[in-house]
């Protein structure tokens, strides 16, 4: 049976007057799937349901916790700060308004108000809410393999060497490259060579299991994997991710080292404990793992050459 609410945006109407809460149900309910709330306290919970609220609809004046209470609560949260809130209220001094709109509320809609107006405002908040999810979406997505873009790349291996750093614990960097990827073109021509970076792409993917390891196209034929916390397996992931991408089997004559498409990949393990006088920075890092990537290369392609830093 399919829910008539799935691809309804979800409104969260919270005020401690039944009457309040009907005026806006009645006016509501037939566009959005909506969430009941009487107190703050209940308007908190809800947030923080799964998936949460598309934008909250909050009264200001509430017995034991204001609505300014609540919206200082879920900005202070990150699971909660980005969900749009805006104010419904009777209260009408400007510096009402301008408190609210401090605390973070999109918007400030005061009663008595105007149904089609208040219809309107939601329908543009939720827009701009929707178009602000593509775009974040977008800007992070390489548009031919659908995996992470280096943009993507850069964020979490700042993060990751960050973490890495602070909690002493190892993180490996492989950059892996398509061999003869320049000849798969010539011959085979772009469209296939597009083709097969999106199934080396899935292939990569699919090789990694553990949750936090990523799989990015860095640029090109050249994609880069991200592995917090490997304890000396590394060498082996990366194996196995060569061994996946020779699995899809995809013919390329114009290899000279193998029958069919396949990867060199150079990975580092960094060990931030391990090194006791100069720390290598996040560059160096990277650095080091084109030069395994390099010697991979250079040793006949087809190949993981692991080093570790720090050691
Ligand atoms: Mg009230």
């Amino acid at each position: 049976m399919t829910n008539p609410n799935k691809n309804k945006a979800r409104i969260l109407i919270v005020d401690d007057e039944k009457m309040n809460i009907k005026v806006l149900v009645d006016l509501l309910k037939d566009d959005y799937s909506l969430v009941l709330a009487r107190s703050g306290e209940q308007a908190l919970k809800f947030s923080f349901q799964n998936p949460p609220p598309d934008l909250i609809l909050l009264d200001v004046i509430m017995p034991e916790m204001a609505g300014y209470e609540v919206i200082k609560q879920l900005k202070e949260n990150d699971l909660t700060k980005e969900i749009p809130v805006i104010f419904v209220t009777a209260l009408s001094s400007i510096e009402d308004e301008e408190l609210g709109l401090k605390l973070g509320a999109v918007d400030y809609i005061t009663k008595p108000f105007s149904p089609p107006i208040v219809k309107m405002r939601i329908r543009n908040h939720l827009r701009f809410v929707h178009q602000h999810k593509l775009l974040d979406k977008l800007a992070y997505l390489d548009a031919l393999t659908e995996i992470p873009n280096r943009r993507r790349f850069d964020e979490v291996f700042q993060k990751e060497f960050a973490r890495a750093t602070r909690n002493g614990t190892p993180l490996s960097i492989g950059m892996v490259d398509v061999d003869f990827f320049k000849q798969y073109n010539d011959h085979y021509g772009h469209a296939m060579g597009d083709r097969t970076l999106q199934a080396i792409a899935g292939a990569l993917e699919n090789a990694l299991k553990r949750p936090g390891d990523m799989v990015a196209r860095y640029g090109g034929e050249e994609f880069v994997l991200i592995l917090p916390e490997t304890n000396g397996d590394a060498e082996q992931v990366s194996e196995r991710a060569r061994c996946a991408v020779l699995a899809l089997n995809i013919p390329h004559i114009y290899s000279t080292v193998s029958k069919c498409v396949s990867v060199s990949i150079g990975i580092i393990t960094f060990y931030p404990t391990k090194i006791l006088s100069s720390a290598p920075s996040a560059a160096s890092v990277m650095e080091q793992a084109d030069r395994n990537l390099y010697i991979a290369k250079q040793n006949g392609r087809n190949r993981v050459v692991a080093t570790v830093m720090g050691d």
